[in-house]
């Protein structure tokens, strides 16, 4: 005897995951959209819009990475210069 479980396949790992263990994040219509529990942790935004820029202090010709842009030295924005950090200023 066959048990057919209701499958659906996530819509971002396109794996075919057990219905009961998903997470029904759109619905319009006939169309539905499925996520799996893995996808669910990965797409968690935590952490995800925390991403460092660069910048550089033309006053103290510092260059720091903070998600401010307010320079540590002299607390403030007015001489900053965006910059990236490459492997060339590392040296
Ligand atoms: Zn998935
Ligand atoms: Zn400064």
């Amino acid at each position: 005897m066959v048990v057919i479980k209701s499958r659906v396949n996530c819509y971002q790992c396109h794996q075919p995951v057990e219905k009961s263990e998903t997470l029904l994040v759109m619905s319009k219509g006939l169309l539905k959209l499925y996520q799996c529990a893995d996808c669910y942790k990965i797409k968690k935004p935590q952490g995800y819009f925390e991403h460092r820029k660069g910048f550089y202090c033309e006053k103290c010709k510092y260059k720091f990475s903070s998600k401010k842009p307010v320079c540590p030295y002299c607390n403030s924005s007015e001489r900053l210069t965006k910059s990236d950090v490459s492997v060339h200023d590392l040296i």
